[in-house]
């Protein structure tokens, strides 16, 4: 590939202990937990709020925190704090109750008296700024990690763009929580990736409509039948969920590629809106 050198003198516009990088689940946890254990902390993301899967491509309900055959809590902590601060469970009582294991319709129907883990993605940002202020978190959004200086064994200078153009960050530590591993993979840190990837999914939602089992089966000999036609390539599920009862958050687009190919994913987002 043809180069082009680039040399710049960068405003250093923080110089925090802990900068985060990526303020999904995993960043909110990471920069909380530090605020909160007193270091002076900073964390960036390319969107305008945090949240990441759960706010970026619609979330429906929390997995993977609780045991599934008897709906018991199997981690703590911040994940509490956040279901009370959105109101799915009243405060102080969240590690005694049961859950279901998601917002899956079919485990709903199944434990109707677990306590659903779900809320609405505008609720989680609104509770990530909360949590993530409260803490003593710098948040600095709509900025996207770029690259990192490396000097010796360790990242020395992160790279991040955004409205102010390139600007400089040098934190006593980064923690890499983008999801693809950005920050590690620049900083030239060995990293292992499968040979055959996982698909992109792309989510969406309907309003006005009542998520019944009939209507999920309907859903599904669409998909089937659209797919035998080669209108659609690849689906997942469906999985639908709602969040108020008269709307339908669906789980069901899956188009081939590798993310970290901008080309692919650019073409993941065209032709997941076709397919939705
Ligand atoms: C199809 C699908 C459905 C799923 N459904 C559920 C579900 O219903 N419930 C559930 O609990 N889990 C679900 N999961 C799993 C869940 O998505 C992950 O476990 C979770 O998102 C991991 O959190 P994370 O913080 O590591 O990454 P992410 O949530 O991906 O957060 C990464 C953050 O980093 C930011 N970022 C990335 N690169 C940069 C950069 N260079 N500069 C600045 N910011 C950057 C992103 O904007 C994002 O905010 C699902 C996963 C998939 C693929």
């Amino acid at each position: 590939m043809a180069v082009v050198q680039y040399t710049k003198s960068l405003p250093l516009v923080a110089k925090p202990d802990v900068l985060v990088c990526g303020t999904g689940l995993a960043g909110i946890g990471a920069a909380v937990a530090a605020a909160r254990n007193g270091a002076s902390v900073m964390a960036v993301d390319r969107m305008g709020f945090a949240g990441g899967f759960f706010t970026n491509i619609i979330g429906s309900a929390f997995d993977g925190f609780v045991y599934e055959g008897t709906g018991k809590p199997v981690v703590g902590g911040l994940v509490f704090e956040m279901l009370e601060r959105m109101g799915v469970v009243q405060s102080g009582q969240s590690p005694n109750l049961s859950y279901n294991v998601n917002g899956d319709f079919t485990e709903v129907e199944k434990y109707p008296d677990r306590v659903i883990p779900r809320t609405d993605p505008e609720r989680f940002k609104k509770a990530s700024d909360d949590v993530l202020t409260e803490s003593g978190v710098r948040s600095l959004f709509h900025t996207q990690v770029s690259d990192v200086i490396v000097k010796g064994e360790r990242v020395d200078t992160v790279i991040a763009s955004n409205k102010d153009g390139l600007v400089a960050i040098k934190p006593r530590t980064v923690i890499d929580a983008t999801g693809d591993a950005d920050v590690a993979a620049w900083a030239g840190c060995p990293y292992e990736k499968a040979e055959s990837l996982q698909p992109m999914s792309l989510h969406f939602r309907i309003g006005f409509v009542e998520l019944t089992f009939e209507l999920r089966r309907k859903c599904a000999a669409v998909l089937e039948k659209a797919r035998a036609e080669g209108k659609i390539g690849l689906y997942g599920g469906p999985w639908p969920a709602t969040f108020s009862g008269r709307d339908i958050y669906f789980n069901v687009i899956r188009t081939p590629g590798d993310a970290t190919n901008p080309d692919d994913w650019t073409n993941a987002e065209i032709q997941g809106r076709r397919d939705a």
